[in-house]
């Protein structure tokens, strides 16, 4: 920072919601100068949003901090389907499926409160940022969130827009006091009652009062101070209200629904024996009830209060008769003739769902929206925060690799194209499951105003794939090299890179690894010390590409002909590796490459493989984490990767993954041709200082 108060950054983020958190925490990951600020002065303790998918973890496990999601969540298993018995109108439970469709991650959708999600971020981003940022002046301490700070002004020169090196973008912070940025309990919740509603501390969460504390002494000191910083790149991750979107004068599309619903967490007491299940009770009459088994005994009850149509004129409810006891006693109808009833509410809120879709994701792609910011919708399927971090998980590898400068500004128009549609698919999914989960229940086949259970229940089970969230399949562009129309953005303008530099998959080489949809993971073994590895846990999100060759069966003479005429290729001065791979930097810090042999383990060591495949560091020596075989483990069975994958065992194929694990190209083994035209399209060469990937050393070194 200079002495008059500006400062610069690479990427300002406004808002510390789960989507911003995602965005500060690729940034602390990749080692880019940047700030979070909110106008909030505490996080979120309870309350609030809660469902993990199975995809989400996926990523929080790429982040190394699954386990922590994992381990202190509920996990859902059974979805129980209750309705009303068509001879005696009371309800009872007709069905039962899995929560999680079988099979389609390694892990299953759990349950844990918002607050300590923004847990784990917090502690990511603050431990990562300090290893990447500590040769950066000015940056040592690395990334905190700034709390109760707020922009008033944002100014953007559009003239700068695609030069690189330019901070077209300035904003005016202010730092508020104490006070100003205390939530008001009863604006945000509706809350009158003085019960908790999400933003105070939870006496059955573990927290960090410290913390708190600490941050208000630092946010008193600053108080009323204003500075104008100057960055490169703005996320608008400040939620449905958003203060950035406003600005730009960009608008939300889409309408609010009549449904109002009511949200109760509480440790029930209750003889209803599917509690600790998720549950969808639909009664004859008397409304519907979501069941949410949650951690720390806790049970989320979603229930639909009322519809706009009861109301006076369709125009709003009245918010203030809505409360706990209100909430509790449609409840208390719905699933009669069971008694349910609580000792400990933790939190609270009532709501009329809007769904909204944003036209703009982006401003010239240095202003970027994500999460609640460009899409609004019912908490019900779980899928907000979900696919608020999503969007940022996708963003944030692109803007950082842009402002390493290993990557053109193409790839940032991908954003749009790729999220708005999954916005766009997330209302279509909302509008559907909304209205089936409030509707009443037919009566019979000629209840056409009803709605049929049996619609309810597939219903049910194909949105269970679209709210797993490994259904996502990206369009054609630029960093997705398959066929197909080309991908428009909401703009109309297109994401594709000059055709004579784009490259097509070959699809069938790879039936299970789909181009445009995240890497699937199955377990191999670590040809140096057989320790078995589920793939995707070898795709840590740090930011690098990765080419991932399957080799085949490297005993046989002639694919192991195509695999050292590969190899030979990549080592090469001008290789891709080498031409994009900054000298200073390491090997793998842009692309890094993998192979999965499917030869017998014992046959084979890493010195089968062309040296490319285990690098040499003049430190460490050769690099055992890079060969990888399709074999069967002592201790966690076999894999069978080929055949899941569905790669031809003998011949292999090549596959390229981005740095988010969404698979970019499938091609042959040997197509060294391809796999450059591709990263020729978006990236950027290096100045290159004699750097040799690995070429020749072998020899000089082992003498
Ligand atoms: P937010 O979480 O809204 O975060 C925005 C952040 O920006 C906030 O911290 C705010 O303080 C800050 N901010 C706002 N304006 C400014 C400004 N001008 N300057 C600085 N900072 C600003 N989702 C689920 O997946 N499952 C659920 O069960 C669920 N239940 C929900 C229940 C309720 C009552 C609500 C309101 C939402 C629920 N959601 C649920 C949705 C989920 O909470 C959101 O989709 C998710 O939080 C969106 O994340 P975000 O980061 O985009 O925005």
């Amino acid at each position: 920072d200079s002495a008059d108060g500006r400062s610069e950054v690479d990427v300002l983020i406004v808002g510390a919601g789960p989507a911003g958190l995602m965005m500060a925490n690729w940034m602390s990951r990749c080692g880019i100068r940047s700030r979070i600020v909110d106008k909030r002065g505490t996080k979120i303790f309870n309350g609030q949003a809660d469902g993990l998918q199975c995809r989400t973890l996926e990523i929080f496990d790429s982040f190394d901090f699954g386990h922590r999601a994992w381990i202190e969540s509920n996990h859902m298993l059974e979805i129980c389907l209750w309705n009303p018995d068509p001879k005696t109108g009371v309800i009872h439970r007709s069905d039962r499926i899995p929560d999680t469709i079988p099979n389609i991650s390694r892990f299953q959708q759990v349950v844990l409160h918002q607050g300590r999600i923004e847990r784990f971020f917090l502690d990511s981003i603050s431990e990562n940022s300090k290893r990447t940022l500590k040769d950066v002046p000015g940056w040592e301490g690395g990334i905190q969130v700034e709390h109760g700070v707020i922009p008033t002004l944002l100014e953007f020169d559009d003239k700068q827009a695609e030069d690189n090196d330019a901070y077209p973008i300035s904003v005016k912070l202010r730092h508020l006091t104490e006070e100003e940025s205390r939530p008001k309990q009863s604006a945000t919740s509706l809350n009158g009652s003085g019960l908790q509603d999400g933003l105070f501390r939870s006496n059955l969460a573990q927290d960090d009062t410290e913390e708190m504390l600490e941050k208000s002494k630092a946010l008193e000191a600053k108080a009323g101070k204003e500075e104008t910083v100057h960055a490169k790149y703005l996320l608008g991750a400040d939620g449905a209200h958003s203060w950035v979107r406003n600005q730009l004068g960009f608008k939300l599309q889409g309408e609010s629904t009549d449904y109002i619903w009511g949200v109760l967490d509480i440790v029930p007491i209750t003889d209803f024996p599917d509690i600790r299940m998720r549950c969808a009770i639909h009664s004859e009459s008397s409304g519907s009830v979501m069941v949410i088994p949650r951690e720390n005994k806790l049970v989320r009850l979603y229930i639909q209060l009322t519809t706009t149509e009861n109301v006076e004129g369709g125009k709003k409810a009245d918010r203030s008769k809505i409360n706990p006891e209100s909430i509790l006693a449609s409840a208390q109808r719905i699933m009669s003739p069971y008694k349910i009833t609580y000792r400990y509410c933790d939190w609270w809120t009532a709501y009329q769902i809007g769904q909204r879709v944003g036209n703009n994701f982006s401003l010239k792609e240095r202003i970027f929206l994500a999460g609640d910011a460009v899409h609004t919708h019912s908490p019900k399927a779980g899928q907000g925060m979900n696919v608020s971090m999503q969007d940022a998980f996708n963003l944030g590898w692109k803007v950082a690799s842009v402002v390493k400068g290993t990557s053109t500004r193409s790839i940032l128009k991908t954003y749009q194209s790729e999220r708005r549609k999954i916005a766009q698919d997330l209302i279509d999914f909302d509008h559907r499951f909304s209205r089936l989960f409030s509707g009443r229940p037919a009566k019979d086949v000629l209840d056409e105003e009803g709605i049929s259970m049996d619609e309810f229940k597939s219903a049910f089970q194909k949105g269970n794939l679209f709210a797993s969230g490994v259904a996502v399949d990206y369009g054609a562009s630029v960093i997705v090299a398959k066929a197909g129309d080309s991908t428009e953005q909401g703009d109309g303008t297109e994401v594709l890179g000059e055709e004579k530099l784009r490259v097509i998959s070959e699809q069938e080489l790879a039936k299970e690894i789909k181009v445009g949809m995240r890497m699937p993971s199955f377990k191999v073994l670590n040809q140096a010390d057989a320790r078995p590895w589920h793939f995707q846990e070898l795709l840590k999100s740090n930011g690098t590409w990765r080419v991932v060759v399957f080799a085949g069966n490297i005993k046989s003479a002639s694919q192991k002909t195509r695999l050292d005429a590969l190899g030979e290729k990549l080592s090469s001065p001008t290789s891709f590796l080498n031409r994009f791979t900054p000298p200073q930097k390491r090997y793998d810090s842009v692309i890094e490459l993998l192979a999965v042999h499917s030869a017998p383990r014992q046959d084979v060591t890493i010195f089968d493989f062309p040296a490319v495949f285990h690098p040499w560091d003049d430190t460490d020596g050769w690099d055992y984490w890079k060969i990888f075989v399709d074999d069967v483990s002592y201790h966690e069975g076999y894999g069978d990767a080929y055949k899941n994958y569905g790669v031809e065992r003998e011949t292999g194929c090549a596959v390229i993954l981005r740095p988010d694990q969404y698979v970019a190209w499938v091609g042959e083994v040997d197509d060294y041709e391809s796999m450059d035209k591709f990263f020729s399209g978006f990236m950027v060469e290096q100045a290159r200082k004699g750097r040799a990937m690995n070429g020749g050393k072998e020899g000089a070194q082992l003498k």
